[in-house]
């Protein structure tokens, strides 16, 4: 008998580990390019960013420093006036640093808006955005987004970081569950 596995959740690869891997290859060289010289602060947004963190970080060739947050948003009432609350604060000061915000998907922009305002107070040089993910469909805040892995499908997607119910963030690929899983 074959051994369970991750994959059998799984009815669709949206992205698969190959195409994750090109696409960090292309993203990384217009970074290099753009943040060479400017010893960069790349943070990363917990949890979801993990693997897209260390995948993208160690395909880039130039000094930068590392440092993460982890933030909640809010369903519902809440939710829908932005209210985002901080669970973990950077290590770091920004002043005057050139700051990129790593993430794994962008939905309706909520988070990115609430964490750019908030990190727009404590004066850094600049701020970027690089997401995995954008499902673009869903944005209903205006949030700048400088780099883009891929355009999302507005599917709820699992896999290379993003979680369902805690679960499929160590699937090395991007996919969407089968409907028996939600129900089980
Ligand atoms: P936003 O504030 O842009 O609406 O939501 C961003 C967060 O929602 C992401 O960081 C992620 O945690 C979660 N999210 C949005 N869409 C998906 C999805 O398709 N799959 C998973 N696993 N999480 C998602």
């Amino acid at each position: 008998m074959s051994k369970p596995s991750l994959a059998d959740a799984i009815a669709e690869t949206l992205f698969s580990r190959e195409q994750i891997d090109a696409k960090i290859a292309e993203l990384s060289t217009t970074i290099e390019d753009d943040y060479r010289d400017k010893n960069p602060l790349v943070i990363g947004i917990l949890s979801g960013c993990y693997p897209f963190m260390a995948d993208l970080t160690r395909a880039l060739d130039i000094q930068l420093e590392v440092d993460f947050m982890a933030c909640s948003s809010y369903e519902g009432t809440t939710k829908s006036s932005g209210v985002v609350r901080i669970l973990k604060d950077l290590n770091t000061s920004i002043e005057n640093r050139h700051v990129l915000i790593v993430e794994d998907i962008i939905d309706t922009g909520l988070t990115l808006k609430y964490l750019v305002e908030n990190l727009q107070t404590r004066h850094p040089a600049s701020i970027e955005i690089c997401t995995l993910l954008d499902k673009h469909e869903a944005r209903s805040e205006n949030v700048q987004v400088r780099y883009r892995g891929f355009v999302c499908p507005n599917k709820f997607v699992v896999g290379y970081g993003l979680d369902y119910d805690g679960h499929f963030r160590n699937l090395p690929y991007i996919g969407v569950l089968k409907p028996e899983v939600y129900s089980s």
